[in-house]
């Protein structure tokens, strides 16, 4: 069909944090079901849905989603090329079901048929009491947004339609590029609430924040119904009157199948339509009803809402504790360091003053050294060559008292016994020389 553009893969993610129940749920629907669907962890679903609003989702690969209007179009096209007359905007007003030939009334004229289908929904109305009484009439909400640019395509990467598990929950997927297309709330009330636009606006902006205030170009309400057990009403309510309803909630896959089986029925007898003839048309309540199921609806949104904000909170705890720990660790590291460096620069200075004081001993030593001969090489013989004049005048005194023999073996032990480099003074070999005179005088 011609506009129908189907797109492929639904993901259903929650906004509390329930991985065990979505566990459950995920195994059921495959073992009781063979469904093909998968359970995805939080991270995972955060990677696609830039919201801190979900946590786990269901991902449904094989889930489609088209333009409903161009399959509207499509079908009532089909219908005429196989011999169908439409008449639009002709409301029928009553029906009359009782002889074999229906009779259904028109404000312009009347339809004669053999078998007549009530598809009318909630809004069939006085046409056909019986059946619209056991329908609830339920609004829901949608709008499209100006195009977003790049950053919807950054908030939303999938390219599915996404939606929440909540009552009334939220539901959307990006559309022509980057519109979002955003579906919330149910109510009983049938009248479009007021300021609808700037309600959607400021949803989409609690979920994905990033993208600012949104504008919204077009905001509209639709009807749909619902059976008091919520299970679609498919079959043949009196000979020769069919009825395909209450389909809220389970969309326009199951209308396509009820049009297949009333069809089929009509046509060649089948009576598949059998299989749904245990959910019989149970009365709705009509006004306290309907105001029933709004208390109802509320107590479950409030509920929801209260689950969520526990998540949310839960949460951010979570995250806080998260972050605290990730900084006090990178301070813990930050701190090691820090010590490590401390400890290597210690080390380092210590070893620099050990070289340093190694380097200056060496150089006190050397220049020890180097006075130490200097002394040796300069001084010393200066003293000397005063001993040996001083020794050449007492060897001569000596000599010139007689005993110049013994007095030179003597004078030249007593000078040899120095030793090398001293700066004691030799012994005076005038007073040996004194005293052995004097030894022997006596
Ligand atoms: C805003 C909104 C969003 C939705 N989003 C989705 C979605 O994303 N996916 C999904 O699968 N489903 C969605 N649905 C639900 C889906 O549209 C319905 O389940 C489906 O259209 C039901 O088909 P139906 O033929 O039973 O009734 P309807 O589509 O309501 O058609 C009933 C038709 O009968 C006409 N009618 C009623 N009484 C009379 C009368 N007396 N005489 C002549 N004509 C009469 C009405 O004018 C109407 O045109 C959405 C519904 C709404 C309102």
């Amino acid at each position: 069909m011609p506009g129908v553009a189907p797109a492929d893969g639904w993901l259903v993610a929650q906004r509390r944090n329930a991985e065990d129940e979505l566990l459950r749920h995920v195994a059921m629907m495959r073992v009781d079901f063979g469904a093909q669907l998968d359970a995805w962890p939080t991270e995972q679903v955060r990677e696609v849905l830039r919201s801190e609003r979900y946590f786990q989702a269901v991902h449904l690969p094989s889930a489609f989603q088209i333009h409903p209007r161009n399959y509207a179009l499509g079908l009532a096209a089909a219908a005429e090329q196989a011999g169908a007359r439409i008449f639009e905007d002709t409301p029928a007003l009553a029906i009359d079901s009782a002889g074999v030939r229906k009779r259904v009334d028109t404000p312009k004229g009347r339809v004669r048929a053999g078998h007549v289908v009530l598809a009318g929904g909630a809004q069939l109305g006085s046409a056909f009491r019986a059946v619209s009484e056991t329908l609830l009439p339920v609004s829901t909400y949608m709008a499209v947004t100006a195009p977003l640019g790049e950053a919807l395509g950054e908030a939303i990467r999938y390219r599915g339609s996404v939606s929440d598990p909540r009552r009334g929950g939220d539901y959307y997927r990006i559309v022509k590029g980057d519109r979002l297309l955003w579906g919330s709330r149910v109510s009983t009330r049938i009248s479009p609430p007021r300021g609808l636009a700037g309600t959607i606006e400021r949803e989409i902006h609690d979920v994905y924040p990033q993208l600012g205030m949104v504008k919204v170009d077009h905001a509209w309400s639709g009807l749909m119904s619902y059976a008091v057990h919520k299970m679609p009403l498919i079959g043949e309510v009196m000979p020769g009157v069919w009825l395909a309803g209450a389909f809220g909630g389970h969309g326009i896959n199951t209308t396509a199948m009820a049009g297949d089986l009333i069809a089929s029925a009509i046509i060649a007898g089948d009576d598949r339509w059998r299989l749904f003839s245990s959910y019989e048309l149970v009365w709705t309540g009509g006004a306290w009803g309907r105001a029933a199921a709004q208390m109802l609806f509320w107590a479950r949104r409030l509920q929801d809402a209260v689950a969520e904000s526990l998540a949310q909170r839960r949460d951010s705890a979570l995250r806080r504790a998260a972050e605290h720990a990730s900084r006090e660790a990178a301070e813990r590291e930050r701190r090691a360091a820090e010590a490590v460096e401390r400890r290597a620069a210690e080390e380092a200075a210590r070893a620099a003053a050990e070289e340093s004081a190694e380097r200056f001993a060496a150089a006190q030593r050397t220049a020890s050294q180097m006075a130490h001969q200097a002394a040796v090489q300069a001084k010393p013989p200066r003293r000397i060559a005063g001993a040996v004049a001083a020794q050449k005048v007492e060897l001569r005194r000596a000599a010139c008292a007689g005993g110049e023999a013994e007095l030179g073996n003597e004078a030249a032990y007593g000078f040899d016994r120095a030793p090398a480099g001293s700066e004691e003074k030799p012994a005076a070999p005038r007073q040996q020389i004194k005293a052995r005179r004097k030894a022997k005088r006596s």
